[in-house]
């Protein structure tokens, strides 16, 4: 029963903080959603963050996650780990937004794959935006061509763009990555495509996150504690 007072004592002091930033970086109140990440926890920890009012929440591993989307199929289910193109299928039909695509192959499948009866899946491109040291996501020279063939693809909607950058202890080097993420998504909008989405911001720098755009906060530790593996 503690966990379960934890988690709303949790969700109450993490939406704070999430407003207190809108307020600090002129952000409109209520543009940043909280998207609670559950990897690692069980359906009973889901449940209380539920009850606390959060709707939207994040899987990385597919296996993990199918059990608990079976279990709570009326929240809105993120996935934000990568995406194995042979495993396409489960995250087509079950999931309502997909936060890590970074190769058209996986677009395409998850286009094939999306039951015509839902409404379209909606796509972040996970973008690399820390060079050599992450390999995840693609290269910030690549991403205009893959947003425009992405854009393209039915049963989809591409909605922006995520990040998850080396971490930096400084907020202002916290603040220069997700700035890069912000410009990539400033030149699609450029270029014809409107994208409202960033998805981009942990535990550690979600703050700064807000204040260079982001639109959805992608956090597991501050609500659920640490993870146990
Ligand atoms: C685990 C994870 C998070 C949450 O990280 P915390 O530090 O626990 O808030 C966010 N995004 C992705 C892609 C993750 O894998």
């Amino acid at each position: 029963m503690t966990r379960v007072v934890d988690i709303s004592t949790n969700v109450t002091a993490l939406l704070g903080r999430i407003r207190a930033a809108e307020i600090r970086f002129g952000r409109k109140p209520g543009s940043v959603e909280l998207l609670a990440v559950s990897k690692t926890h069980g359906v009973d920890a889901i449940a209380a963050a539920r009850a606390a009012g959060i709707r939207a929440f994040g899987e990385n591993y597919l296996q993990e996650a199918l059990p608990k989307v079976a279990a709570l199929p009326d929240l809105q289910w993120h996935f934000i780990g990568p995406v194995q193109s042979n495993k396409t299928r489960p995250i087509a039909e079950r999931f309502a937004w997909v936060h890590t695509v970074e190769r058209l192959k996986t677009a395409q499948r998850l286009s094939a794959q999306r039951p015509p009866e839902l409404p379209p899946l909606n796509i972040c491109i996970e973008v690399n935006i820390s060079g050599e040291s992450s390999k995840a996501g693609v290269a910030p020279s690549d991403l205009a061509d893959l947003a425009q063939a992405v854009a393209a693809l039915p049963g989809l909607q591409l909605r922006g763009l995520m990040a998850l950058p080396a971490p930096e202890e400084e907020f202002a080097a916290q603040r220069a990555a997700f700035a890069r993420l912000r410009s990539c998504l400033t030149s699609l909008n450029e270029q014809s495509l409107a994208l409202d989405t960033l998805s981009m911001g942990t535990t550690d720098d979600f703050e700064a996150a807000i204040a260079e755009g982001a639109t959805i906060v992608r956090i597991g530790t501050a609500l659920f504690g640490p993870r146990q593996y």
